[in-house]
């Protein structure tokens, strides 16, 4: 059996050796979720809701632990993974009160009585990328088993550690042994087998774009369901009449947050020329008090990258045009510095997603070409809009094409919201209820009533 070395970014050292599965181990971890299925898909609602609701307290019963575990496992400030896991708990308290709310409806029909019902789909496989490994895992699983279904989750080779952890407090919850199922393994191996397997249901991804394609094209033989949760490259617009200050304290977090390596990373930061070197001075000085450090300290607001080669892909795209580029430790981890340049649309930089803590200034003239600029990107997945008049901010927001917007914010995900994308960026909505709709099947029944 083959092991894999798990790395604390931030120090390049070992924190876990463990077995990887293969393909029959990955066959298995289906046959035991197909034999669970029955029984859990038939667990009373309220009895289910009873389970994720105990699932959600044990979370913020271990809440210290998993932040750690996160945090040393991807180098997120520890801060931060404390957040994190504070919405994990919160995904499975909102998908314990779903249970009960999603039902079918009654349709009025010639001769008979029309119904739908909600019927869980069965065996689904859930792959996650590694830069948020615990909430992406609660995203997909919260829905899924609050639907009935049974899953196998595949974290990323890089971070599986609290995906781990996350099944032992299922188990802890009383949810049944074979309903929720962790494949530590490769893309290749483990993803690509359950993408493929004919026992599987359905496919919920995020990832990036390009491992995006290959899951829907591997899940077209067996028409398998996917939702696909990519990649992006999504516009901050500020406006001339906007709160700069707030704009441009508020920017560095849309794009730096988490090293930069967020899909909803604001990258490209469009700016109105007649304010562009205005904002330009207060965005540089907001960077420069980005806190880049150890990952332990309550106050780091910046971590490492989450590996070498993911630095020197960081690094390729930074190759002039430098405005502004902060500190960062020497020494073992996998650093990088905050980095703004100036670009226009069409350099690398602003076309394709850098995954790292490197933003792009880009000025524009009027309201037509903002939208115009922020659309120009095969992405479509978040956004800011800054600005003091609300028309616009209607009008703007209507205009983009992207999943998920805020105006004078920064914020793009909340547990009862729906999230995901327009265009390359996949679809199919996380979060919410919305996201119940991709984990069942609508069932439509009509009983005659005439004799
Ligand atoms: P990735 O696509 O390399 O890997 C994602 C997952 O897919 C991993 O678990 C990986 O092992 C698995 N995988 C790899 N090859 C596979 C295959 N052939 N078949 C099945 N599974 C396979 O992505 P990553 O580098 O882990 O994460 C970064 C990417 O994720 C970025 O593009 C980012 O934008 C995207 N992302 C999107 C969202 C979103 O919600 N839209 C959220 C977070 C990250």
């Amino acid at each position: 059996m083959s092991t894999l070395t798990v790395l604390n970014p931030a120090t390049e050292q070992p924190i876990a050796q463990l077995p990887q599965a293969d393909m029959a181990e990955t066959d298995a971890a289906v046959a035991r979720a197909k034999v669970a299925f029955p029984a859990w898909r038939a667990v009373a609602p309220v009895d289910r809701s009873r389970l994720l609701r105990r699932l959600a307290t044990l979370v913020e019963e271990h809440a210290d632990e998993l932040a750690r575990i996160e945090s040393q496992n991807v180098g997120k400030p520890i801060a931060g993974a404390r957040a994190e896991v504070g919405m994990v708990a919160n995904v499975f308290h909102f998908y314990a009160g779903a249970v009960e709310k999603h039902y079918g409806e009654t349709i009025p029909v010639a001769g008979g009585i029309d119904m739908t019902f909600r019927e869980p789909l069965g065996v689904v496989g859930l792959i996650v990328p590694w830069n948020f490994p615990l909430n992406i895992s609660s995203w997909k699983l919260g829905p899924a088993l609050a639907c009935g279904n049974t899953v196998v989750l595949k974290p990323a080779e890089l971070t599986p550690l609290s995906a781990l952890r996350l099944a032992e407090l299922a188990l802890e919850a009383g949810i049944p042994e074979g309903v929720v199922n962790v494949l530590v393994g490769k893309g290749s191996v483990v993803g690509q087998r359950l993408v493929e397997h004919e026992d599987v249901a359905k496919i919920g991804f995020t990832g990036s774009t390009e491992v995006g394609r290959e899951v829907m094209r591997g899940a077209a033989n067996t028409i398998k369901r996917v939702t696909l949760e990519l990649g992006g490259k999504s516009a901050n617009v500020v406006f001339e009449d906007a709160d700069l200050e707030r704009a441009a304290a508020a920017a560095p977090y849309a794009v730096f947050d988490n090293a930069g390596q967020d899909c909803c990373a604001r990258s490209r930061i469009l700016v109105q020329r007649s304010v562009y070197d205005r904002f330009a001075e207060l965005l540089i000085d907001a960077t420069r008090g980005v806190r880049v450090g150890d990952p332990e300290d309550e106050q780091t607001e910046m971590g490492p990258l989450i590996s070498a080669q993911h630095r020197e892909s960081v690094a390729s795209f930074v190759d002039g045009n430098v405005l502004f580029r902060g500190d960062a430790p020497t020494g073992a981890g996998f650093w990088f510095p905050c980095t703004l340049v100036e670009a226009t649309n069409d350099d690398r930089i602003a076309r394709e997603e850098v995954f790292g803590p490197v933003a792009a200034l880009i000025p524009f003239e009027d309201e037509a070409e903002a939208i115009r600029v922020a659309n120009d990107t095969p992405y479509g997945l978040s956004g800011s809009i800054w600005t003091k008049d609300v028309g616009r901010a209607l009008r703007v927001s209507r205009a983009l094409e992207t999943g998920v917007l805020s105006v004078n914010s920064n914020s793009s995900v909340r547990h009862s919201t729906p999230f995901g994308g327009f265009r390359q960026s996949g679809f199919g909505r996380e979060l919410g209820m919305h996201a119940l709709e991709g984990y069942s099947e609508v069932k439509n029944v009509y009983v005659a009533t005439d004799t």
